[in-house]
């Protein structure tokens, strides 16, 4: 379906679980070289042996994003192995410490940020050497928490660090016009992973009232959260020629949750 692919090379933070997960194996099914970025764990293996299995091209990379050094390592060895750089996928994320904001510890803050808000800094840093001479698409997994307040108790440093992605995005957009290198930003919706491991609720969020409560993972489309696969596919179209005058584009894949 999109035929521009093939041959084309991506690194993808996040590649052991969930989204990142389900890009990497639909990018790679497209014909893409994937490089597959995550924290040392077995799933990052799972992910390139499905990959493998499928007769696709990846290779792995440990890192945790929010560390400059081993970013830069990653983006290296992608240019060591294949020459090449024409797709990220900034993606990893966790939803970290959850608690009022007078309780939350600044260090639980600065985590939340750092992994989020800083590493997809970083990885567009790095993308930027390795694209500048024949452009490239760049994609950065923020969230509808981003846009808008929810009644997600206790996610302040969470959405103040998907706020920064969206407004980090548009900036980088612009910047990197100049290089045909495309920047755009999705806005998942509650989307079926495993992400609730990297959260680490608090007693202390008992405390916080909100009139409201947001109905956890309703979605009027489907009534249920969405799946990493529906995610993908759009990360593919973006990745794509097909997207070739998107650019600095927040877009929404939520099922019109955050419509409610
Ligand atoms: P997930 O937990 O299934 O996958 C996230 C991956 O990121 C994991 O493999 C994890 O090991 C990796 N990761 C975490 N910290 C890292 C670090 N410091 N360095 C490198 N890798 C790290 O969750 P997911 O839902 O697939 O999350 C992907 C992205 O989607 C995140 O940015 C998240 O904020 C965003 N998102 C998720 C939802 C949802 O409902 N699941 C909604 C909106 C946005």
């Amino acid at each position: 379906i999109l035929p521009d692919l093939k041959d084309k090379v991506a690194l993808i933070t996040g590649a052991g679980s969930g989204i990142g997960r389900a890009t990497a194996v639909l990018l790679a099914r497209q014909g893409m070289k994937v490089c597959l970025a995550d924290l040392k764990d077995e799933r990052l293996e799972e992910t390139k042996q499905e990959i493998a299995s499928a007769g696709g091209q990846a290779i792995t990379v440990d890192i945790d994003v929010s560390d400059p050094g081993r970013v830069a390592q990653a983006f290296e060895q992608v240019a060591k192995t294949w020459g090449q750089l024409d797709m990220v996928f900034a993606n990893a994320g966790i939803n970290g410490v959850l608690a009022p904001i007078e309780d939350m510890e600044p260090e639980d803050w600065d985590r939340t940020l750092s992994v989020n808000l800083k590493g997809t800094f970083l990885c567009v840093k790095h993308a930027i050497p390795n694209m500048r001479e024949n452009g490239g698409s760049i994609v950065i997994t923020s969230s509808i928490n981003g846009s808008r307040a929810f009644s997600n108790f206790g996610m302040s440093a969470y959405s103040s660090s998907k706020a920064g992605q969206v407004a980090f995005a548009k900036m980088a957009a612009l910047e990197l016009a100049q290089y045909r290198i495309r920047v755009n930003v999705i806005c998942p919706g509650s989307i079926k992973t495993n992400i609730g491991e990297n959260t680490q609720p608090t007693p202390e969020l008992e405390k916080i009232k909100i009139p409201v409560k947001y109905p956890e993972g309703s979605q009027p489309l489907e009534h249920a959260p969405g799946q990493p696969e529906q995610v993908a596919h759009l990360v593919a179209f973006l990745a794509s020629d097909a997207s070739s005058h998107i650019t600095g584009t927040e877009l929404f894949i939520d099922g019109a949750e955050s419509l409610l």
